[in-house]
């Protein structure tokens, strides 16, 4: 029998059948990673086959299919694991607020890169719409433009009050995808509304109870009603975590890869380079100062994380 993974404890799997039922898994064997060694053998988002347990209601994972992508997050105290967080996803959505908190562009380049390297589309969605002022709506259309013009779609909504709501639900019709964001830009408000009866809690400032007891370190994946999955990572304030290698790192700006065939060098690194083609093009105004701030500050290894 074949199904989709879609939460796990570390030790437990929960997986969606291809006939719908809902199975409680364990593991049997190994697993391993291309590349990389890692804490956990399956995640969410995983397609896998399994076998009930005879004379039981639960089920055993026998083999893992092979992923079209995947995230992960290194482990702090286990030099060079990585945990698994989810696989196969076809979006990884950017929730971006300007103000209350303010999410940087800069931000918003290390995440939309690392999506990249991932292989994974990003798009933005622009969140609290119901507290923009004049000015604030030039500053998200000077935003969006920056973004729609290299390729990246995006979303104006309020999810508080439900505007553009419908917009997101065809979004992630049938996909599965990813959300992201700071704390308090409205991630919990805005799953409540695509799904009725999940009652995330809102307004929660920490990933921490009170009691010092963490929520939780798994991502689960949440069907969708009208079809499709939706990621929630509590605890992971960001995906830009892998590390990139220079030398590719202009490969996951569109706007970069698209010219750099044009350079006279071809190990050019647009920096200081006699001839770049992506250089004249941020002189002439065609590649936003900041995205090729937030290429600069990531060749040289800045945080942009704020
Ligand atoms: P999360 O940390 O990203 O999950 O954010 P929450 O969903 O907990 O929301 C943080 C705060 O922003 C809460 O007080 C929400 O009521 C508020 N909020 C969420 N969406 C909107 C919105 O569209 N407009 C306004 N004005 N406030 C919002
Ligand atoms: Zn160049």
């Amino acid at each position: 029998m074949r199904g989709l993974v879609i939460k796990s404890t570390g030790s437990w799997y929960q997986v969606i059948t291809d006939d719908g039922g809902i199975v409680d898994c364990r593991i049997k064997g190994k697993f391993r990673t291309k590349d990389i060694k890692t804490t956990n053998p399956i995640a969410v988002g995983d397609h896998v086959v399994l076998e009930p347990e005879p004379g039981q209601d639960t089920g055993v994972i026998v083999k893992l299919e092979e992923r079209k992508n995947y995230i992960i997050r290194k482990s702090v105290n286990l030099s060079k694991q990585a945990q698994i967080i989810a696989a196969n996803l076809d979006q990884a959505l950017l929730i971006v607020t300007l103000a209350s908190p303010r999410t940087s562009l800069g931000f918003i380049d290390r995440f939309i890169t690392t999506a990249e390297a991932y292989d994974i589309p990003a798009g933005l969605i622009f969140n609290k719409l119901d507290l923009f002022s004049e000015e604030g709506l030039d500053i998200l259309a000077e935003y969006q433009e920056i973004y729609q013009n290299i390729g990246y779609p995006c979303y104006q909504v309020s999810a508080r009050e439900g505007t553009n709501l419908n917009q997101i639900r065809q979004l992630l019709k049938d996909k599965v995808t990813l959300f992201s964001g700071h704390s308090g830009v409205g991630k919990s408000t805005l799953i409540n509304k695509l799904i009725p009866g999940i009652e995330l809690k809102t307004g929660e400032i920490s990933d921490w109870s009170d009691k010092g007891q963490h929520t939780t370190t798994f991502a689960e994946m949440h069907p969708l009603p009208e079809g499709g999955y939706l990621i929630d990572t509590p605890g992971i304030r960001e995906l830009g975590i892998i590390d990139i290698d220079k030398q590719e790192l202009g490969h996951f700006f569109p706007e970069i890869r698209e010219r750099m065939n044009d350079c006279r060098f071809n190990n050019c690194r647009h920096i200081n380079e006699p001839g770049c083609a992506v250089l004249s093009a941020v002189e002439e105004g065609e590649i936003a100062l900041s995205r090729y701030d937030s290429y600069l500050s990531i060749y040289h290894g800045n945080d942009t994380r704020a």
